[in-house]
């Protein structure tokens, strides 16, 4: 049997070019005791890919030249010699961009699809679900009536931050690049506003929007938009730090020049890195899988397909091609 691999070919200079990455096949060795080999159906396509492709760290190593390139995944064990793994179970774990993958099962986690189909196990029911309930709930502190706003709304963890808010009572105003977007927003997620970066003025919108300020910022963007933040904040305000996608093409981050604001607001500044809370992504996982079967929730995915598709999938990130969680299916 081959393994299709994507590998580091070279490092990006701005946004990832298809000439950063190769496709390779390699044979699938005979498994050692204690492993298991997955079929690997959905990989998951994430901003923090191109953290991840460059030399120095982000908050975790980056990948070596000519390794596999990392990358969630999910996938059907189809062969196992650990007890801990039955043929046909299916699994997530960081798999890499590969159609094959062997583990030793220490980090993978067995999922149950009853709970959500497969593909929704790496979207809302995974990793960028879990940063948009513990980054809002955790981090956000929200509370009925208060007002929040989201950068890069319609991506899979803003609508997912959006959508627990607007559960928890509060008014959430949105960004998103397009018109499309915007619509979405209001009518499927159930925001209350939503701004056109792109074309509309962010600060005049955000002022009709909250009059009185904003009490929680939750950030996927960085850059102008989170400066526009800093200077709508109400007292006591929180502003939750997910990402800050506009900035990782650039050779440095740029920082906000209105951060003295958090001091008038008598605010607080706040990183989130989900994996701080993989002890409690089962009962996140609970909530989130009864939203979405009682319809108080809805995540979209947008799916491609085709190993060798990776790098201009990974590209539509940074572009806004993509509309829903970006998934490659292999
Ligand atoms: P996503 O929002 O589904 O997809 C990326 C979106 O970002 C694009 O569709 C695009 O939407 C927007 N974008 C791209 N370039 C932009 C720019 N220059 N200015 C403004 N918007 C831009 O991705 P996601 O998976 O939900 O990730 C969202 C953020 O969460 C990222 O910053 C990511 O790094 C962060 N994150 C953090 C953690 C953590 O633990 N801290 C975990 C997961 C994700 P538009 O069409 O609206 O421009």
């Amino acid at each position: 049997m081959e393994n299709k691999i994507i590998t580091l070919a070279n490092r990006p200079n701005g946004i990832v070019e298809s000439s950063n990455f190769k496709l390779e096949e390699r044979n699938i060795p005979e498994l050692e005791d204690g492993q298991l080999l997955i079929k690997v159906e959905y990989i998951s396509l994430d901003p923090a890919m191109r953290g991840w492709m460059n030399e120095g760290t982000t908050y975790i190593k980056g990948v070596a030249i000519g390794a596999v390139m990392r990358g969630f995944a999910a996938g059907k064990v189809v062969q196992s010699k650990n007890e801990d793994f039955q043929k046909g179970d299916y699994v997530t774990g960081m798999l890499g961009v590969q159609t094959h993958a062997i583990s030793d099962g220490k980090d993978l986690s067995k999922v149950d699809i009853r709970a959500g189909r497969l593909s929704l196990h790496i979207g809302v029911l995974g990793m960028p679900g879990m940063t948009a309930y513990f980054g809002l709930l955790e981090k956000g502190q929200p509370k009925a009536g208060e007002t929040i706003f989201i950068s890069g709304a319609a991506g899979i963890v803003g609508s997912t931050v959006g959508q627990i808010a607007k559960i928890r009572g509060c008014k959430v105003i949105g960004t998103a690049g397009s018109e499309k977007k915007c619509e979405y927003l209001i009518k499927e997620c159930n925001l209350d506003a939503a701004i056109n970066y792109k074309t509309q003025d962010i600060a005049d919108e955000l002022k009709k929007h909250a009059p009185n300020g904003v009490d929680i910022f939750y950030d996927n963007v960085g850059g102008e938009i989170l400066d526009i933040a800093l200077a709508n904040l109400a007292r006591g305000a929180r502003v939750v730090i997910c990402g800050a996608i506009s900035q990782y093409n650039k050779p440095k981050i740029q920082g906000p020049s209105n951060y003295m604001k958090v001091v008038t607001a008598r605010g607080v500044m706040n990183g989130i890195i989900v994996f701080d809370y993989i002890d409690q992504y089962p009962r996140a996982v609970k909530d989130i899988a009864t939203w979405l079967e009682k319809g108080k929730m809805q995540s979209k995915e947008h799916i491609k397909e085709g190993i060798e598709n990776f790098p201009s999938t990974l590209r539509m990130l940074f572009t806004g091609d993509n509309f829903g969680k970006l998934l490659l299916k292999v």
